[in-house]
């Protein structure tokens, strides 16, 4: 097909895999090459369809509940984090741990532990059965509250107003994150915010890309996993931003022809969850239907690294 004049790609900087993402694919198979399969995996190492697949047919077994693991074995915890008592199933199953947690949650949960202590209502802003919200949760379950949204204050209660404090998942909406913020200050004038950002870069700086993309485009194509939350906040930033539409798609071959009619510019981009050949096979999708021109839109540069947990640390050192 030949190019229609005015067609364009804007593909939006960053995009994909954050740090915690690939810190945790990297584990699951370095672990397999260490210890060999199966290595057993609580819940999706990253909400990605294509990671979990291309992980499955390496040898990792994915489960839900730590009580699927046999004796004996080891089992890997996902990016987002479990909480205290997913620990003491492990031991009590008898189960060698690899905890892959972005150390960005981790921080939240630190936070979580430390407020409790000082005996703060902590209100947990956040999606309401997300496993990174359980893990939080489960670290101080007493002192806990969850708020899904702006709509969640009106039903909030505190034991103490003069002793509160916010925290936030890691993957929200920036700009929805505030409205509940803002509030909850109303509500309780005297809450305090986390130390720095709980939403982390990774969450911000695609959030950013895809406002100024999204500004331009015509339609927006997300690549990215239904159960990710990341890339879903993608999609509504992008309609927020000035898109006509916006569509999550785990693979090319789930855009609908019907979604280019009368489009000039698509705006493409990725989840943190996303390996960046998914994101080229949409842009070979497009590049088929006339969009050739592909203009990056960079909002940020990203060069933060994370070691590998340190369980495999050790064992790779002890072998090498
Ligand atoms: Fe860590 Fe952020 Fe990536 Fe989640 S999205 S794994 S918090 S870097």
């Amino acid at each position: 097909m030949s190019a229609s004049p005015g067609r364009r790609v804007l593909l939006a900087a960053p995009r994909g895999y954050c740090a915690g993402v690939d810190r945790a694919v990297i584990a699951v198979e370095k672990a397999l090459e260490q210890y060999g399969a199966p290595v057993y995996v609580r819940h999706e190492i990253v909400h990605n369809k294509y990671v979990v697949q291309t992980l499955e047919k390496k040898g990792a077994i994915f489960v839900e509940q730590t009580e699927e693991v046999p004796p004996g074995n080891i089992v890997m915890f996902s990016a987002h984090g479990v909480a205290p008592v997913v620990h003491e199933e492990a031991e009590r199953g008898k189960l060698a741990t690899i905890d892959a947690t972005c150390p960005l949650v981790t921080k939240v949960h630190k936070e979580a532990v430390r407020f409790a202590n000082e005996d703060y209502d902590i209100l947990l802003i956040g999606h309401e059965g997300h496993e990174e919200v359980i893990g939080t949760s489960g670290e101080a379950p007493d002192h806990i509250q969850l708020v899904d949204g702006p709509g969640d204050v009106a039903k909030v209660e505190v034991r103490d107003p003069s002793k509160v404090v916010w925290l936030s998942q890691t993957t929200l909406s920036v700009d929805e994150t505030m409205e509940t913020v803002d509030a909850l200050k109303d509500k309780f004038p005297q809450l305090i915010s986390p130390p720095s950002d709980d939403i982390c870069y990774a969450t911000q700086n695609r959030q950013l890309a895809v406002k100024q993309m999204g500004a331009e485009s015509d339609l927006v194509i997300v690549v990215g996993s239904r159960n990710s939350s990341n890339s879903k906040r993608l999609v509504e930033v992008a309609k927020i931003a000035g898109a006509r539409a916006a569509y999550l798609v785990d693979f090319a071959d789930e855009i609908d022809e019907a979604w280019l009619e009368g489009v000039n510019t698509v705006g493409v981009t990725s989840g943190a969850s996303v390996p960046e050949v998914l994101v080229e096979q949409v842009l070979e999708f497009l590049s088929r239907r006339g969009f050739e021109d592909v203009e990056i839109v960079k909002a940020a540069e990203e060069s933060i690294t994370f070691s590998l947990p340190k369980e495999l640390r050790r064992d790779l050192r002890e072998e090498a």
